[in-house]
């Protein structure tokens, strides 16, 4: 009986799967994702968990405090630009680029509720599908055009996944899954799981603003259970709202360099191409 169910859930995968064809990134991820579920995925050299250090909007500080820090550590981060803030330092972030870190999509305007008084005029709760999947692809475009580049990272503006409201409101996560590798969130509550995990929506908690200790707390908590944890920062600095503090990233990228803590911390589009090889 158990075995005809399971032969049954392998028919009705391959059914979905030939109906979808596979030449996207989503098809492919999900298929991975659903066929995967309880695999045991093996972090590269005998490390016990993943990090990924990711930051958002292209602010000036992540170019003058952040990335002396993790240059001197030798670390990849996947920098989610807003394409105004980027062409005002361009050279700067293609020198970045150049130094191995990854450039991912933002949207063009970065659309969010219009309970946020700064995204009214581009509310989600007004947006489409079809507007939404146009100013994805615009902002790969320009990207593309500014830094020769075509990102597959996307990180959702303000963490927020959908467009329209109440009855008619629909997720944009499967855009975001036809058109990018992974996904990211934001403001969430744990780490990925690399056997299991929706790279279309991938969690991701709040680095700006904690000390050091809080941040060990996560990690360890992640190496216990041999995660991958994705760190989204905004600004970074000395302190003040949406800002990493200088002191906490640099004893993070610490704490990984040491061999025996078994952290591996790469951009998000490694760490995600790893899982799905
Ligand atoms: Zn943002």
């Amino acid at each position: 009986m158990r075995l005809t169910r399971a032969y049954l859930s392998i028919a009705c995968c391959c059914l979905a799967i030939a109906f979808t064809g596979c030449s996207s990134f989503t098809r492919k991820g999900s298929e991975r994702s659903a066929l995967e579920v309880e695999r045991n995925i093996q972090w590269p050299a005998g490390k016990r968990a993943a990090i990924s250090l990711t930051f958002d909007d292209a602010r000036s500080s992540q170019l003058d405090r952040g990335l002396p820090v993790l240059d001197e550590y030798g670390v990849k981060a996947t920098f989610y630009v807003s394409l105004n803030s980027m062409e005002k330092r361009l050279d700067a972030w293609k020198n970045a680029l150049a130094n191995g870190h990854e450039i991912g999509n933002h949207t063009l305007t970065h659309p969010c509720s219009g309970n946020f008084p700064f995204s009214r005029e581009r509310a989600l709760e007004n947006y489409t599908l079809d507007q939404m999947q146009a100013e994805l692809r615009q902002a790969n475009a320009s990207i593309e055009r500014l830094v020769g580049v075509r990102p597959v990272s996307f990180a959702y503006p303000c963490g927020q996944k959908f467009v329209g409201r109440g009855r008619n409101l629909k997720s944009y996560v499967p855009l975001v899954a036809e058109d990018f590798l992974t996904g990211r969130g934001w403001m969430d509550e744990w780490a990925n799981d690399p056997a299991f995990c929706d790279m279309a929506q991938l969690m991701a908690m709040e680095l700006d603003g904690k000390d050091f200790e809080q941040v060990k707390q996560i990690i360890d908590r992640t190496l216990t259970n041999g995660g991958w944890l994705i760190f989204c920062s905004h600004d970074v600095g000395d302190g003040g709202r949406q800002v990493t503090l200088a002191p906490t990233l640099k004893a993070l990228c610490e704490y990984a360099a040491d061999p025996a803590n078994g952290i591996w911390l790469d951009s998000v589009e490694t760490v995600a191409k790893h899982i799905l090889r």
